[in-house]
């Protein structure tokens, strides 16, 4: 059978435009003669690209490289403020918003009370005057925003019509269309995603993580859950639920999870779990009744003090959760972990050495390279900023595996003015 090239002008004009913005965006800045080696693209079409990314105000020349013979290069880097993206992570414990802006720098964020105890359509109506607010108060104008990226725990379903649980843990599997209705709702494009995967897309945007890593985000929230990009691609799988690393079976006797399966290193092992092991043995964490996460933190302060108990009960977490650490390792020959979210934003140095040296030590292919672990400089909002990023990525580096905004019409309805105009 002869296979046909299909690709149109069109298509090979997008792909190079996506190419050449990543590069710039990875590098910082960079030459075009650098960026025709780095792409592998001609050097006529480098020169035609980053003409029309200038023209669009994508791209700035920023001064000369200091030249080893020949003439200085002119370096290019991105205009950060040419577009802005908001990200927002909805969670029980808290509703954490960020606009950012091209270069994934975070512009603005806040934090509003969480989603406990309300009805989706609540949940919708706050969101959209919060992201309302936000604009009138930041003052960026409406036609350089790209969108909304919009992210929580708990699965998608659906293929197009994305839905996920706001509180898988708490309000059953009952999912609700969050993303068509605050789209209809503000007028603008709206991205969702699982909150692990959106924060790796984050780390790897924002992160100045190098495009060749194959990086896993460990999260631990409310949950713990998992994201993947290789090669700064995220891994979605079939239906966006790839990397669901809390729900491997770390003990065939252990406790039921709710998710249906008995012994997942989130029922042995995560925040809940281990709130719970506190309570039972008489650790004071305040009133009972606030989100897991709450009560985690408290604990893990406690630790971070010196409190034995506390210490002995993060430490037995921390050896499941380095065990679930290998088997994502393994699973997908990562080399860089980074633990995120919002428990690792505060526990985080507790768990790192105790991941570390168990990696050290099992992970499979240690031989060939080693797996560096390392805590989120953002562990609090990645979640959130990677939502934004994703909205960002789907602008420069645009891949078929977008949950939901198909390309086309994402590209009809953004405005394409110059910075400053
Ligand atoms: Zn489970």
């Amino acid at each position: 059978m002869t296979r046909v090239s299909t690709e149109s002008a069109g298509a090979q004009q997008t792909r190079s435009r996506s190419a050449i913005l990543d590069v710039v965006r990875a590098a910082g800045t960079i030459s075009r003669v650098e960026l025709t080696r780095a792409t592998g693209l001609t050097g006529a079409t480098v020169s035609t690209v980053v003409r029309r990314l200038i023209d669009e105000g994508l791209i700035v020349e920023v001064g000369r490289a200091e030249s080893t013979g020949g003439k200085p290069r002119t370096l290019l880097r991105l205009e950060p403020r040419a577009r802005f993206a908001v990200g927002v992570h909805l969670d029980v414990a808290g509703i954490t918003y960020v606009l950012a802006n091209l270069g994934g720098g975070v512009v603005a964020r806040w934090r509003t009370a969480g989603t406990a105890g309300d009805g989706p359509e609540d949940v919708v109506a706050r969101v959209v005057a919060e992201i309302g607010d936000m604009f009138s108060r930041v003052g960026v104008e409406k036609d350089r925003l790209l969108g909304v990226g919009l992210v929580g725990p708990g699965p998608l379903s659906g293929g197009t019509a994305v839905t996920w649980v706001a509180d898988p843990a708490s309000s059953g599997m009952a999912p609700f269309p969050f993303g068509e209705a605050i789209e209809a709702a503000l007028d603008m494009p709206v991205l969702l995603d699982n909150d692990a995967t959106a924060a790796a897309v984050g780390e790897y945007w924002a992160g100045g993580i190098e495009s060749t890593s194959a990086l896993g985000a460990l999260y631990m929230g409310a949950g713990i859950g998992g994201g993947v990009v290789v090669g700064g691609v995220a891994f979605r799988g079939a239906s966006s639920n790839a990397a669901e690393i809390g729900h491997v079976c770390v003990d065939l006797a252990g406790p039921e999870c709710w998710c249906g399966a008995r012994g997942c290193v989130e029922a042995v092992a995560g925040p809940a779990a281990v709130v719970a092991a506190a309570r039972a043995r008489g650790v004071d964490l305040g009133p009972a009744g606030r989100p897991a996460a709450e009560d985690f933190a408290t604990l893990a302060r406690a630790a971070l003090r010196g409190d034995a108990v506390a210490s002995s009960i993060l430490e037995f977490s921390a050896r499941y959760v380095a065990v679930a650490a290998q088997t994502f390792a393994n699973l997908m020959d990562l080399d860089l972990i980074v633990l995120t979210g919002p428990a690792f934003g505060i526990a985080g140095s507790l768990y790192l050495p105790v991941v570390t040296e168990h990696l050290e030590r099992a992970f499979f292919a240690r031989d060939s390279h080693p797996v560096h672990v390392r805590i989120s400089s953002s562990a609090h909002e990645a979640a959130a900023i990677g939502a934004a990023a994703l909205v960002l990525q789907s602008e420069l580096a645009p891949r078929p595996t977008t949950v939901r905004m198909p390309a086309e019409r994402h590209v009809a309805s953004v405005a394409v003015p110059a910075p400053g105009a």
